[in-house]
């Protein structure tokens, strides 16, 4: 197939590179020419602008920072590419964004899906990316080589925007559980216990989740989490802020009460107004010990 692919970000660049090794003709637009230089070292046709980069593509694939910045691609979208071309937005966005992204799409007589990711720029560059997707089913079946090459799990979880719907969701309960297992560690740590013999039993115990054995907030039990690195991302403050506010902005639009959420956002805004935007966002164990008048 030929791909066009607009944002070769942190994310987007080891996408377009997994979709070349794949077999695929990538041309890749992005407003930064080193990323651009960056990814025609891997294969990706540089393309300087989003025309030449649609232009003879089967399908476009979107990876943007936000709902505004997708909004405003997909519209230049919509007037380039022909009638029936697969469009697809990697991105993670506010539902309402989303809807509109697809009502454009539907416009101009093009397929298209909300395809979000869960793995973070690690699973991005492996090429294991779970991909959450809302959209038509043969849209979604046309797809799936280009979702296989990029990932492992690949779920279609219904119509247009229950991707998004999903890793909306998802992270809620990911920016939940790791707060309940950074304050399970500071006042384990109260209590004189040490942190491998908590983790020894939550993790076979009905506290176990993936806040706790993949990316456990304290050094030591799981090697490879961020906290053994200095809490670098991994999986960044600022970014976690940015699905707590979608997912409380959702939450409010349904008429869903979410009060763990909520407190979550808070709890994520204070740790970024304290610096921490660019930190791991397990590194939130730092600012509840803090809060708790400890120092380790
Ligand atoms: P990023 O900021 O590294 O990449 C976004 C890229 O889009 C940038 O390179 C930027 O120059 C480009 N861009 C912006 N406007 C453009 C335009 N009009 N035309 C062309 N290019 C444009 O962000 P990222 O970390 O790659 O994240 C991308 C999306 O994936 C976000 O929605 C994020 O929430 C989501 N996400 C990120 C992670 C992660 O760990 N980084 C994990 C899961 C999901």
């Amino acid at each position: 197939m030929t791909i066009g692919f607009i944002g070769l970000g942190h994310m987007g660049g080891p996408m377009a590179a997994n979709l070349v090794k794949a077999g695929h003709t990538v041309k890749g637009f992005d407003l930064s020419q080193p990323l651009l230089d960056e990814a025609q070292g891997k294969g990706v046709a540089a393309c300087a602008s989003l025309a030449e980069a649609v232009s003879g593509a089967d399908t476009v694939i979107t990876m943007l920072p936000a709902g505004k910045h997708v909004l405003s691609v997909w519209q230049e979208l919509v007037a380039t590419v022909p009638s029936g071309t697969l469009l697809i937005d990697c991105s993670t966005i506010d539902i309402d964004s989303a809807r509109k992204a697809h009502e454009m799409a539907a416009g101009k007589g093009c397929p298209s899906l909300d395809a979000p990711v869960s793995g973070g720029t690690g699973g991005a560059a492996a090429g294991t990316l779970t991909f959450m997707i809302g959209g038509e089913q043969q849209a979604f079946a046309d797809a799936a080589p280009i979702f296989q090459a990029m990932g492992k799990k690949i779920i279609h979880c219904g119509g247009p925007t229950a991707g998004q719907a999903a890793k909306i969701c998802n992270n809620m309960i990911l920016g939940i559980s790791m707060i309940a297992v950074g304050e399970a560690f500071v006042l384990g740590e109260k209590l004189g216990l040490s942190h491998q013999a908590l983790y020894d039993v939550a993790s076979v115990s009905s506290g176990q989740c993936w806040s706790l054995t993949t990316y456990c907030p304290v050094p030591g039990p799981v090697p490879t989490s961020p906290a053994n690195n200095d809490y670098k991302p991994g999986f960044a403050g600022a970014l976690m802020l940015k699905d707590l506010k979608l997912s409380q902005e959702a939450a409010q639009s349904a008429g869903a009460t979410t009060p763990l959420g909520a407190k979550a956002a808070e709890l994520y805004a204070l740790f970024n107004e304290l610096g921490n935007a660019d930190k791991d966002f397990s590194g939130i164990i730092d600012m509840l010990r803090q809060q708790s008048g400890g120092t380790a």
